[in-house]
């Protein structure tokens, strides 16, 4: 998935993290997360690599429309996979995969979505693509 992974900024943190070291996850004003280094609390301002947003702060304040990170899963619900009527008809390679194993992927990702939806139909909901 396209989405940051809140576990890839646990493990981040937690990494950089020691006695004399705070590191803390911010948000920018458009929600894109970045990390305050020493002692956690912003001290400069800079513009978000994503959005162009005036990140960080002065003063230990942070900027307004800043905010610490409440650790919760920013995750869109649904999948990337695209709509199956618009998927070309030959297989395409991605990454470092052949067309077919590609092609195998997709097909055993919907039937996993298949079969869940039909074992849990309020699922269905979320099986959107974004
Ligand atoms: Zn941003």
């Amino acid at each position: 998935m396209p989405e940051e992974n809140q576990t890839d900024l646990s493990m981040i943190v937690g990494a950089l993290k020691t006695r004399d070291h705070n590191p803390t996850v911010y948000r920018c004003p458009n929600g894109h997360a970045y990390i305050i280094g020493e002692c956690g609390r912003p001290y400069t301002v800079s513009k978000c690599n994503q959005c162009n947003a005036t990140k960080g702060g002065q003063g230990h304040q942070a900027t307004a429309g800043n905010t610490t990170d409440d650790g919760q899963d920013r995750s869109k619900t649904g999948h990337i996979l695209g709509l199956a009527d618009q998927r070309p008809l030959v297989a395409i390679p991605e990454r470092s995969m052949s067309p077919s194993v590609c092609a195998i992927i997709r097909m055993m990702t919907h039937m996993s979505m298949l079969l869940g939806a039909k074992q849990n139909p309020q699922v269905s909901t979320f099986l959107t693509f974004n």
